[in-house]
């Protein structure tokens, strides 16, 4: 791996990767490659998550497709060295910021998303010019199998490099100087990454997870609430970091929707075809654990890795369901009667990756958003932030740290190198020693 580095380092340093035309012409090969493996990509999404080909095109392979699009169209706008202002006692000097590459680029995938989390930082990290070690997921073998087939098929190892393995590996990766560590996972293992990456201060991005809140209040459009909520929870089986953790309702409308829930997902789900499996059997024993029989109002049936939706109500923070992540198709549904309750419920829990509000009622929506924290979020949907590449999507405190898609995945892969062009026709002595009284009162004027 250090020699793979090193190689990667010459051809940084020899320039190799830095120009408009080379990271527009990767761009468009790793489109190719996908357009081209994308039924091998699909079969193993079937494989490693029971994936439907509807969600591998729609959150997975198209996903991707289209974020390179949307890059290759604004990328020569961004690269651009941009002149800003300069106070007027600089006197004749310009100031500009020259977005650079970073350098070396580590980046580390989960197992839920296992293509396009690891593809779609990589298209930031070629936007910005920089060289990758790509290392995904273990839990997802044929996805992460097929990436290194894409890979070395398509780049050379001194540029993009899979590396495969867990964690022994990663951790032997972290020993290695990179210029920066782009991981999503779990809080816990961000943790790890965190510590290792600071004591050679290799800044690092954090896309993290945690319990996501979905707020329903008496005003909202249940029917529509409850689609948009059983949408983006058992999508791909509650197994995303944005997914609705729980539900908090209003006291008075708590019945009306558990049904709205259970009606929408008969719907939805008429035989569970579509539904994805959970990544492993261990996370299944988890899962189980975190059923409470006396609370379930729905559930399904569990075939193996297969855990059909399971709703449990009158849930409170004391229920193990409540507390961590729960990641996969099991909803919580807790109630308040006033909406300061939950407000000041949810100040005391660490800030979520999304929240989400269901609310016709402008002042209520106002009272969340002004006060409480969270990395993303949506009002009247769940989800759909993320498909928005003029919107950075990230974490705040536990749930993350910097963010990407769109120009932000061009930003954090890219130092913003920060310069002034100074005239050498006027050299007024003024800041210069020997610093006299008449000086210090002419700077006393101008820097007040
Ligand atoms: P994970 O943290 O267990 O694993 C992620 C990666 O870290 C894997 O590649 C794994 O090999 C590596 N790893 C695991 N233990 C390690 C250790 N001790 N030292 C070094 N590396 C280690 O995460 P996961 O279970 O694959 O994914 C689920 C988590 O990811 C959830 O918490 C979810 O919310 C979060 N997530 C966040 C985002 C986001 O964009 N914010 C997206 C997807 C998933």
């Amino acid at each position: 791996m250090k020699q793979v580095l090193d190689a990667q380092k010459q051809l940084f340093n020899d320039q190799v990767t830095k120009s408009y035309a080379f990271r527009f012409q990767q761009l468009s090969k790793l489109k190719e490659a996908i357009l081209k493996r994308q039924n091998d990509i699909t079969q193993a999404l079937k494989k490693d998550l029971g994936k439907s080909s509807f969600e591998a095109y729609a959150t997975e392979i198209g996903y991707t497709l289209k974020s390179i699009q949307f890059i290759q169209k604004r990328l020569k706008t961004w690269m651009n060295r941009k002149k800003v202002k300069t106070p007027f006692f600089q006197l004749l000097t310009t100031s500009y910021i020259q977005p650079e590459p970073k350098g070396q680029i580590l980046i580390i995938g989960p197992f839920n998303y296992p293509f396009q989390l690891v593809i779609e930082p990589l298209i930031g990290a070629i936007a910005a010019g920089n060289t990758v070690f790509l290392k995904p997921s273990e839990f997802t073998p044929n996805v992460s199998k097929i990436i290194e087939k894409i890979i070395k098929e398509t780049f050379d190892s001194s540029y993009i490099h899979v590396v495969q393995g867990g964690v022994e590996v990663t951790q032997a990766l972290l020993d290695l100087s990179f210029d920066h560590i782009f991981f999503t996972g779990s809080t816990k293992v961000g943790q790890i990454i965190y510590e290792k990456a600071a004591q050679k201060l290799i800044p690092v991005t954090l896309e993290l997870g945690g319990k996501s809140p979905t707020i329903v209040d008496e005003t909202a459009n249940i029917k529509v609430t409850a689609r948009r909520i059983v949408y983006g929870k058992f999508l791909n089986a509650g197994q995303t970091c944005i997914a609705p953790d729980y539900i908090y309702v209003q006291q008075n409308v708590k019945d009306t929707l558990e049904k709205a829930l259970i009606d929408t997902l008969k719907e939805f789900y008429p035989n569970y075809d579509n539904l994805t499996h959970i990544v492993s059997d261990q996370h299944v024993d988890r899962l189980k654990k975190l059923i409470n029989k006396k609370k379930v109002l729905y559930q399904g049936n569990i075939i193996d890795k297969k855990i059909e939706p399971i709703i449990m109500h009158d849930v409170t923070w004391d229920d193990d369901v409540m507390k961590d992540e729960i990641f996969g198709p099991i909803l919580p549904i807790l109630t308040f009667e006033n909406l300061d309750e939950v407000i000041s419920v949810l100040k005391t829990k660490p800030k979520p990756l999304a929240l989400y509000v269901f609310s016709e009622s402008k002042s209520n929506i106002k009272r969340i958003f002004n006060q409480l924290s969270f990395g993303n979020g949506a009002i009247n949907d769940t989800i759909m932030q993320v498909v928005n590449p003029h919107l950075p999507f990230g974490g705040v405190g536990h749930s993350g740290i910097g963010n990407y898609h769109g120009k932000a995945s061009f930003d954090v892969f890219s130092h913003m190198k920060t310069y002034v062009k100074h005239s050498t026709k006027f050299d007024p002595a003024i800041a210069y020693p020997p610093y006299t009284k008449k000086k210090e009162k002419l700077i006393k004027n101008i820097l007040k």
